[in-house]
C-alpha cells in the first residue's frame, strides 16, 4: 500500500520511514513482552538457586510457587499503570489498562489459590487464619489477601457500590501498596526459601522497585507537569453539550502530538492530587505552535461544570497518550463516530486538512438529533479542504429526514464503504454498545484486526 499526502505518493524512504516505524512498535511490544514474564518469573526461578532446604510435597511447592508469581504480577501493577509513554506506545493507554484489569484477576486468582491449597493438603493451618492467635507472617498473609479481595470487589462493582471515582481511585492504591507490602512481609517472615540472605535482599528490592513506581507517577511525574502549565484561552460553546477548552503553554513549547492521542487535564487543583481526567485534543496536530483544544462534554461531578472554567485559568495537561492515531499505510480512512467519541476524529481531519492530504475519507457520524451534532458546521467547512463524506446517523431524525436513522450497524458501513474494506483504515470512538457493534461489523465484512482501531472512553 502506497502512502500519499496532497494527492501525491510520498517519497520512498518517507514510505520506508511510515513502515519501519510500525515494525519497530512490533519489536518494541514483543521486547516488553518478554521483559514483562523476565520480571514475574526471574525472581521466583532465582530462589532455586543456591542453598535451599529439602524438597517438601509437590502440591506444597507448587502452592509456593504461585503465589509467588500471583504477587510478583501484582508489583508490577504498578509498573503497569505508570504511564510510561515508552511502554504503552504499541499497544496504546486503553489495551494497558484493559490488561491490567484482567491480570490482576489471574494474580487475585494465584495468590488465593495459594492458601486454599495448603489448606486442603494440610488441615491443621486453618488454625492460621485466627489473626489473634496466629503469628505475624500469617496474619499479615492474611491483611494482603483481604486487601486483594477488597480491591477487585470495588473495582468490579464501583458503580453500584456508588463510589466516586475519586474515593475509589485513592483507596484502590492505598489497597495496593496494603496487598504488596504485606505479601512481602508475610514471605519474608516465613523465610522458607530466604536460606541465603541475597534472595531476601532480592525480593525486598524488587518491593522497593514497586513502590519506586509508584513514587514516580505520584511525585516526579506530577513535578514534570507542575512545570509545564497551560493557560486557558478560550471556553468555547459547542453543539451537543459540549465545550471546547482552548490552551496554550505558559513559559515552555508544549509537547508534539499525534492527532487521536489525549492527555490527562486537571483543572483545579495541582497534579499530585488524583484529580485529572483523560480527554481527546481535538484541534489539528500539524500547527506546532504548542496549542491545544480539548472538547468535553457534560456527563458528570467534573465535566458538568466545564463551561464555568474562566478563560486565564492555569490548568495542567500531562500527555501525549495513546496509539488511536493515523499515519498507517491506507488507501482511504473511515472514521467512526458516536456522540463526543467525534473530537479524536476532529482532530485527525483538521490534521489531515493541514498537510493537504487528499485521500478520500469516510466519516460515519452517530448523533441523537440534528442540533445535538457537535461540530456539524466545522465538519461541513472541512469538506472544502479534504476528499471528505460525512454520513450524518440520527437516533432522533427530524420530519422530513432522508439521511441514515438509528445506530451505526452492518448495513449503515455496507451502504458506504466502497470494497475492499480490507484495504482501509478504520477508527472508531463512541459509546460502548456502537462500538461493538462496528467491531462486530468490521469482523463480517472480513477486515483484518490490524486495520481497524478502537479508541474507549473508558479505563475504569
Ligand atoms: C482515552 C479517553 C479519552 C477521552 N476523551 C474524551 C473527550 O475528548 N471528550 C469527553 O467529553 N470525554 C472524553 N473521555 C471521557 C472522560 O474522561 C470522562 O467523561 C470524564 O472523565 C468523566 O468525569 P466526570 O467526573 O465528569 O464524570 P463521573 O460521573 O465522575 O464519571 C463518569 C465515568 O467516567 C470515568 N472517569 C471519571 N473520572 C475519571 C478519571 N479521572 N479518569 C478516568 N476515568 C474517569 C469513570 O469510568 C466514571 O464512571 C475520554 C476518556 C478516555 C478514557
Amino acid at each position: 500500500m502506497l502512502f500519499t499526502v496532497g494527492g501525491a505518493v510520498l517519497p520512498r524512504s518517507e514510505q520506508a520511514a511510515r513502515r519501519s516505524e510500525s515494525s519497530v512498535y512490533t519489536a518494541r511490544g514483543a521486547l516488553w513482552v518478554i521483559i514483562y514474564l523476565l520480571f514475574v518469573l526471574a525472581p521466583m526461578f532465582a530462589l532455586l538457586f543456591g542453598a535451599h532446604p529439602p524438597a517438601r510435597a509437590f502440591w506444597t511447592e507448587f502452592s509456593v510457587a504461585i503465589g509467588y508469581a500471583g504477587l510478583a504480577i501484582m508489583g508490577l501493577q504498578f509498573g503497569l499503570t505508570a504511564r510510561f509513554r515508552y511502554v504503552t506506545e504499541p499497544w496504546g493507554e486503553d489495551v494497558i489498562y484493559h490488561f491490567h484489569r484482567q491480570i490482576s484477576l489471574v494474580a487475585v486468582a494465584l495468590v488465593i489459590a495459594h492458601p486454599i491449597i495448603l489448606f486442603i493438603i494440610r488441615p491443621e493451618l486453618l488454625a492460621l487464619l485466627n489473626s489473634i492467635t496466629a503469628p505475624w507472617r500469617a496474619r499479615f498473609a492474611a491483611l494482603s489477601t483481604y486487601s486483594l479481595i477488597a480491591i477487585v470487589v470495588m473495582a468490579l462493582w464501583r458503580t453500584k457500590l456508588r463510589l466516586s471515582y475519586e474515593a475509589w481511585h485513592i483507596s484502590h492504591v492505598v489497597l495496593a501498596v496494603v496487598a504488596v507490602v504485606a505479601g512481602i512481609a508475610h514471605m519474608v517472615g516465613w523465610s522458607f526459601y530466604f536460606g541465603d540472605p541475597w534472595k531476601r535482599w532480592l525480593w525486598i528490592a524488587l518491593t522497593a522497585f514497586w513502590l519506586g513506581l509508584l513514587v514516580y507517577v505520584r511525585i516526579f511525574k506530577p513535578l514534570f507537569v507542575l512545570r509545564r502549565p497551560y493557560r486557558i484561552t478560550e471556553v468555547r460553546k459547542e453543539r451537543g453539550e459540549t465545550w471546547t477548552l482552548l490552551m496554550e503553554p505558559e513559559g515552555h513549547a508544549g509537547f508534539r502530538f499525534r492527532p487521536g492521542q489525549f492527555g490527562w487535564l486537571t483543572v483545579y487543583g495541582s497534579p499530585f492530587k488524583v484529580s485529572s481526567h483523560p480527554f481527546s485534543f481535538s484541534s489539528s496536530a500539524a500547527n506546532g505552535d504548542g496549542k491545544v483544544a480539548m472538547s468535553i462534554r457534560k456527563l458528570g461531578d467534573f465535566t458538568s461544570k466545564i463551561d464555568e472554567v474562566p478563560v486565564g485559568r492555569r490548568v495542567y495537561l500531562d500527555g501525549p497518550y495513546g496509539a488511536f492515531t493515523i499515519g498507517h499505510p491506507a488507501d482511504m480512512h473511515v472514521l467512526v463516530a458516536g456522540g463526543v467519541g467525534i473530537t479524536p476524529m476532529m482532530s485527525m481531519l483538521s490534521t489531515l486538512a493541514d498537510e493537504g492530504d487528499r485521500r478520500p475519507v469516510v466519516l460515519l457520524y452517530g448523533s441523537k438529533t440534528w442540533d445535538d451534532i457537535t461540530f456539524r458546521e466545522e465538519l461541513e467547512a472541512l469538506k472544502a479542504r479534504l476528499n471528505l463524506t460525512i454520513v450524518h446517523v440520527l437516533e432522533n431524525p427530524p420530519e422530513g429526514w432522508t439521511g441514515e436513522r438509528g445506530f451505526i450497524d452492518a448495513e449503515v458501513l455496507g451502504r458506504h464503504l466502497p470494497p475492499p474494506y480490507g484495504e482501509h483504515e478504520y477508527f472508531i470512538c463512541g459509546p460502548g454498545v456502537m462500538m461493538d457493534a462496528v467491531e462486530s461489523a468490521l469482523a463480517e465484512l472480513r477486515v483484518p484486526i490490524s486495520k481497524y482501531h478502537s479508541e474507549r472512553y473508558s479505563f475504569v
